[in-house]
């Protein structure tokens, strides 16, 4: 019998809608944070309409992703949001699997319910959930809307999946609004627990474009 040789992994791929290297407003200390194209649910009052979408974006490697997490220095961890992580279970149960073994921590946004997940066919999903550190489940409900760490509504849940911060779990239920804005040279673009409000009038400014 000849030796078996175990087969490489395939590349998976993931379809990146924006990538911030470093924000303190998507869960504990400074984060790497991804946001994930397509989420099927349009939820009125979604922060992030232009995630909705399936159509195609930056389509990159978990591998290439985890080198970029793992070259950017004095990161706590990683930030799944989106868009809906889980519609891309597989490339990130990669990704997260790369990061924690250099010690990072993986947060993740989801839609869904924890128990909704817990209970799914798809085996990418439950391998996913085994590395998270931090969940924060259900959808945005503007009826519901409230000033919250790390949410903005209140039917949305912190799981704290490992003991990683659990020292935050007194924390987590504190209201609090954290917004954080990203200037870039051409662009400025607005994260963290918004105020539906505020943010439609300041995109109405920006839209009149002052100058
Ligand atoms: S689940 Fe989240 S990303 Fe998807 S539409 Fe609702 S609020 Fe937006």
């Amino acid at each position: 019998m000849g030796e078996r040789v175990r087969k490489p992994h395939p590349t998976t791929w993931l379809n990146v809608g924006a990538w911030q290297e470093r924000s303190v407003a998507n869960g504990p200390g400074e984060r790497f944070v991804l946001w994930l194209q397509g989420c099927g649910r349009r939820c009125p009052g979604c922060f992030n309409p232009e995630f909705q979408p399936f159509v195609r974006r930056e389509r990159v490697t978990s591998e290439g992703v985890a080198g970029k997490v793992l070259r950017t220095e004095g990161i706590d961890g990683v930030s799944f949001t989106g868009g809906e992580p889980m519609m891309q279970a597989r490339g990130l149960f990669e990704l997260a699997r790369m990061v924690r073994a250099r010690g990072l921590s993986v947060f993740c946004y989801t839609g869904f319910t924890l128990e909704e997940l817990q209970g799914s066919w798809n085996p990418w999903v439950l391998a996913l959930l085994r590395q998270v550190d931090v969940l924060i489940d259900g959808p945005y409900e503007q009826d519901q809307a409230a000033a919250l760490r790390w949410r903005g509504s209140r039917n949305q849940r912190v799981h704290f999946l490992t003991d990683r911060y659990r020292s935050l779990v007194g924390d987590a239920q504190k209201p609090l609004v954290e917004m954080e804005f990203i200037i870039g040279d051409s662009s400025l673009s607005m994260t963290g627990g918004l105020d539906e409000a505020f943010v439609a009038r300041l995109q109405q400014i920006l839209r009149e474009d002052p100058r």
